[in-house]
């Protein structure tokens, strides 16, 4: 059986960020994906500017096939039901439109690690003082064994099952999908990305340009029809905001998406030799940015592996203390405290709230607060409450239940 310091599951950008920390350290590292690299990851590429300064700072200038069209994005811009559309500029400057199946390889070619594709993470034993990674590539079965296991694989992650075997039942579990559409016409800026905060549209509703096409895309709880749901979306859009779009071409796609965890802090980071991160752990940004916290988390988790193994400390404590503030930073893009009276995002909504008139103001505040709070299907109003409470009073938010 081979034998490695470090298997990472999954090669995506968190895994990237911690194998870059653990070959630069010195430390044999495998990454295993179960796809045939480059691999199509369904995404809408808005990288937030402090994922485009991570990209660059550890692995270089992007290539342009890294990129999609248009190739940048200068903000967000939310519409509400009440018909105020607010756009918001990215502190810093524009940021990248990652072709996430280029973007993730050329990552993870850099990173330096030794990667496995094609080649599925089926089970895992935690023996104390390594782990055993059962693996089938090809129809074919084979053990590794590892001092470190890294779950850097994704909302429906293994790894996170081997360690949780529960926790996919007890988190809420939505569908996202997107259709590509050829534009007949489009008032909606292409140089930002558009996200409507609207009950009866979805929980999560998004339109942006992408290769000449319009995507047109819906999240919602799984169950729902994502046909039935994209069509109230595509006739809002025209009716609303004038978007007349061709039908959509054949190659939509949709997943699974465990967007809840961040929006009530609730977060997993693995057990024994065993670590989670980037989205396995539960971390995902508002309006589903998780690029930037996939990339941050990874490389902690790759920092944590690589100060338990000079130290002999434990890696679980190590990767707690560490990961504090990335809880903290994602947590806080959820609070509607925090959007209301702070700066927790990468877009000043404030300062474009502000800028409206008063009773505009008054609507986007009602809008949001009836989409968190009071959206009929949400079941966490009240501990989305208690939670944005204990971070403004005591500074911290409320333990966790999973960790
Ligand atoms: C429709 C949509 C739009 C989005 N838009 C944005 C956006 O604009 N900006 C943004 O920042 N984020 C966006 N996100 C979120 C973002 O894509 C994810 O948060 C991010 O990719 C998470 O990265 P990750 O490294 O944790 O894992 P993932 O990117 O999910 O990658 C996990 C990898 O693990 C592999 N894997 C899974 N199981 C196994 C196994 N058993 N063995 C081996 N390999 C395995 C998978 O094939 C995959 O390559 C979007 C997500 C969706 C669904």
């Amino acid at each position: 059986m081979r034998s490695v310091d470090v298997i990472i599951v999954g090669a995506s950008l968190a895994a990237a960020a911690a194998a870059k920390r653990l070959v630069d350290a010195g430390f044999d590292t495998i990454v295993m994906e179960r796809l045939s690299l480059p691999r199509h990851k369904i995404c809408s590429g808005i990288l937030s500017p402090r994922g485009y300064r991570f990209l660059i700072e550890n692995f270089g200038p992007l290539p342009r096939e890294t990129l999609h069209e248009p190739t940048s994005c200068r903000g967000v811009t939310f519409h509400f039901p009440s018909m105020v559309s607010l756009p918001m500029d990215f502190f810093g400057g524009t940021t990248p439109h990652l072709h996430r199946k280029y973007s993730d390889y050329w990552a993870i070619q850099r990173s330096g690690a030794e990667i496995m594709d094609r080649t599925s993470v089926v089970g895992l034993e935690d023996l104390g003082n390594r782990v055993i990674v059962n693996t089938r590539s090809n129809g074919v079965t084979e053990q590794f064994a590892a001092r470190y296991v890294i779950g850097a694989d994704g909302p429906s992650s293994v790894v996170r099952k081997a360690l949780y075997p529960d926790y996919d039942k007890a988190i809420p579990w939505f569908f996202v999908g997107q259709k590509f559409h050829e534009v007949i016409e489009c008032p909606l800026d292409d140089a930002y990305f558009h996200f409507w905060f609207h009950p009866e549209l979805g929980h999560y509703t998004w339109s942006h340009a992408r290769d000449g096409r319009q995507i047109v895309g819906v999240g919602f709880k799984k169950g729902d029809s994502f046909d039935k749901r994209h069509a109230i979306v595509e006739k809002y859009l025209d009716e609303k905001h004038g978007v007349k779009l061709k039908p959509a071409d054949a190659d939509r796609e949709g997943c699974a998406e465990n967007f809840g965890p961040s929006l009530i802090n609730r977060y997993v980071f693995g057990k024994g030799n065993m670590l989670l991160t980037g989205q396995s752990t539960g971390f995902l940004n508002m309006i589903g940015e998780g690029m930037s916290c996939a990339l941050h988390s990874g490389a902690i988790a790759g920092e944590s592996v690589v100060a338990s193994l000079c130290t002999n400390k434990s890696v679980q404590t190590l990767y707690r203390q560490m990961i504090a503030s990335e809880v903290t930073r994602t947590s806080d893009q959820w609070n509607p405290l925090k959007i209301a009276f702070d700066k927790p995002h990468e877009a000043d909504f404030p300062a474009a709230l502000m800028a409206l008139p008063w009773q505009d103001r008054t609507k986007v505040l009602r809008d949001i607060w009836r989409f968190v709070v009071l959206y009929k299907e949400f079941k966490w109003g009240r501990q989305i409450m208690a939670s944005s409470l204990s971070r403004l009073l005591r500074g911290r938010y409320p333990p966790q239940k999973w960790l």
